[in-house]
């Protein structure tokens, strides 16, 4: 039964059209989300064999000046007790990532561009790179900030930058978010940072209230157009203190589909990009990372915050990992990735591919 969708996956991946994406993701038939996640694991294990990469993930501060409309830490719920994290107590969870060999760290928090903050991020860049000689690969997802700031990180040593554009819609972006947020200076963003060296990620949010399947093929379009590095995308999760959060009934089983089926149909377009199995699929399925990487995806990010913030940090509602401390955390993940068949690549910086590519030219 499945293998009557081969030929359909087959052009797809060579040719891409938003008619046939917007077919693939509004045809709900469980034999077509087999056949996609066997194509596109087929697809990157040829591409980039079974390897997964750990980026454990910080998340240093939810002290955010943005008010998007879906996001648990956005400025107006003042029920979110805000945290920062001390220099000492990053460098800490920095020198665990290192300790315990994963490749590379992800800064992570809500976004700021006042002069302090700026300088806090350069000045722990240089010391996160001193702490590990240099070996720690760094990947920044700190929000819009000028040309000249990201510029300056990049000479601070971090080589990768996660920028969601949240969707490629600008209309529907601004359903999203309050008049002050601008569609356009975020697109602007991910120039800059191609602009100042990174490894430029972006991603959005799948299944959110108001986009349409449409809109969802425009997403995968956008990513090749833009020829991105990597992927970081997960689906909607409502938080009920945001004024999305009870906007449209949550089918979590849904969603889950929806964000398998937009990895696999990146992983087909875009077969030699970093692609993240994102938290937000964990919060559907204690498995959903795993599914994931099944439907292509080849990152994690394992939190390693100190769990004393955890709470703090929750985007959206039934946030998994809140008492799951970064020990914990490997293990579990690494006995998953193995029972895959795949392999953790401990000590690796697992570079995009694709931008290795583009840079040889
Ligand atoms: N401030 C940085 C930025 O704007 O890029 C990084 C932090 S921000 C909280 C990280 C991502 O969380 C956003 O890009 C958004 O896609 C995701 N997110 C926020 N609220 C969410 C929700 N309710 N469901 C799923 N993902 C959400």
């Amino acid at each position: 039964m499945a293998r009557s969708y081969d030929a359909i996956l087959e052009k797809t991946a060579l040719q891409p059209t938003r008619q046939g994406l917007r077919d693939l993701l509004e045809n709900d038939e469980p034999e077509l989300l087999q056949a996609l996640t066997r194509h596109a694991y087929h697809i990157k294990t040829s591409e980039l064999g079974r390897n997964v990469y750990f980026r454990g993930i910080i998340e240093f501060s939810n002290i955010c000046t943005k008010d998007c409309y879906y996001c648990g830490i956005r400025k107006s719920n003042h029920l979110v007790n805000r945290y920062e994290l001390s220099e000492e107590e990053i460098l800490r969870e920095a020198r665990w990532c290192y300790e315990n060999h994963y490749g590379s760290l992800v800064l992570q928090s809500g976004e700021r561009r006042d002069p302090a903050f700026v300088d806090k991020i350069e000045w722990l860049l240089k010391e996160i790179k001193s702490l590990s000689q240099g070996s720690l690969g760094v990947t920044l997802s700190v929000g819009e900030q000028d040309l000249k700031t990201y510029e300056r990180w990049f000479l601070a040593g971090a080589h990768r930058y996660l920028l969601r554009i949240e969707t490629s819609n600008p209309r529907l972006y601004s359903s999203l978010h309050p008049k002050s947020h601008s569609w356009e200076e975020r697109r602007r963003c991910l120039d800059y940072l191609r602009q100042s060296g990174y490894q430029v990620g972006t991603g959005f949010l799948i299944g959110v209230p108001g986009q349409t399947f449409d809109d969802m093929a425009g997403d995968i379009l956008f990513l090749k157009e833009i020829d991105i590095d990597m992927v970081g995308m997960g689906p909607f999760i409502p938080h009920e203190e945001t004024p999305l959060g009870s906007s449209a009934p949550f089918d979590p089983v849904r969603q889950l589909t929806l964000g398998l089926k937009m990895i696999a149909l990146v992983r087909m377009v875009m077969k030699d990009v970093n692609i993240a199995a994102t938290t937000a699929l964990q919060a559907l399925s204690p498995t959903g990372r795993e599914l994931g990487l099944r439907a292509g995806a080849n990152i994690i990010m394992p939190n390693v915050t100190d769990l004393a913030y955890r709470r703090g940090y929750q985007l959206y509602q039934n946030k998994p990992g809140l008492d799951e401390n970064a020990v914990e955390q490997r293990i579990n993940l690494e006995q998953s990735v193995e029972a895959l068949g795949e392999k953790v690549c401990y000590g690796e910086w697992g570079d995009s591919l694709h931008f290795k590519k583009r840079q040889k030219g």
